[in-house]
């Protein structure tokens, strides 16, 4: 069966990327623009993992197969072995770095603001979209991309992951993948599980896509509308060398979010602190 020996090959490959493990772990540097120069060993090859894109799995196959439906065109192997935990700071970004996130959108109402005040700065950040947000906002997508920005995977309805059997969150994840990919030309690399709720499916099936898993530090509770003052006070008492913040630009009336980056941004610069993005290599 023609199945079956892709899926052979497939475990094949498998196997070899856990063999290599130490060497194929995840590096992060900061995205400085000067960029970081190829790591040998750090990245298979182009193009030399990943099944054709028609490829369909055996219902036997390595429990890392694949999904069929929603499998991004240029599927990428799990980076061995597969996390169980996801980032929650990100200390090899430097002494002086920090990372902004914002998740839920994009949103037309909020996001375009906050795309204005880290523009204003030369501020690059991490922005985890809702499939289905990002499906009617694939021009704020594009800004995001732009802009230098991260754009990592939230789910496609926000959904609280462990109460999802495999199959719908590899929908889930996959769809959203998907968009992102065909929007940007690329699939996200990092994804964050709506409420922080993780299980190990999710990992497992956020690694065969190709992401990290990616939750944050401080978290600014922005979402429960604490005023602004509140938000600006939580991010700049939890900032540290490594610290991810969450923020919110969709959701519900993210105005406070909006006009606490307006404060807290400049505030964290005049600290001395780095704004920046990890990128994988
Ligand atoms: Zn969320």
């Amino acid at each position: 069966m023609k199945h079956d020996q892709i899926a052979a090959g497939r475990r094949t490959l498998l196997r070899l990327a856990l063999g290599i493990g130490a060497a194929t772990a995840v590096h992060m540097v900061a995205a400085d623009p000067a960029g970081t120069p190829p790591r040998p060993g750090g990245e298979p090859p182009t193009g030399a993992a990943g099944p054709p894109r028609s490829a369909r799995m055996s219902p036997t196959g390595y429990r890392l197969r694949p999904m069929t439906a929603h499998t991004p065109p240029r599927f990428r192997p799990a980076a061995p072995p597969v996390r169980t935990r996801p980032f929650e700071e990100l200390p090899d970004l430097g002494h002086d770095a920090m990372v902004l996130s914002f998740d839920d959108g994009p949103d037309p109402a909020y996001t375009p603001s906050i795309l204005a005040t880290l523009r204003r700065y030369g501020v690059r950040a991490m922005f985890f979209v809702c499939g289905e947000m990002a499906a009617d906002n694939q021009d704020l997508l594009r800004e995001m991309d732009a802009d230098g920005h991260v754009v990592g995977n939230h789910s496609w309805s926000h959904p609280l992951i462990p109460a999802l059997s495999r199959r719908a969150i590899r929908a889930e994840l996959g769809m959203t993948s998907e968009v992102i990919e065909k929007t940007l030309g690329a699939p996200p690399l990092w994804y964050r599980a709506p409420y922080g709720a993780w299980n190990r499916n999710s990992f497992e099936i956020g690694a065969a896509m190709g992401m990290e898993p990616m939750a944050w530090t401080v978290d600014s509770l922005d979402w429960t509308s604490p005023g602004t003052s509140t938000i600006v006070r939580r991010v700049r008492q939890g900032a540290a060398p490594g610290v991810v913040v969450l923020s919110h630009d969709a959701g519900g009336n993210r105005s406070q979010s909006v006009d606490a980056l307006r404060r807290y941004l400049p505030a964290l610069i005049e600290d001395g602190y780095r704004l920046t993005v990890p990128h994988r290599s």
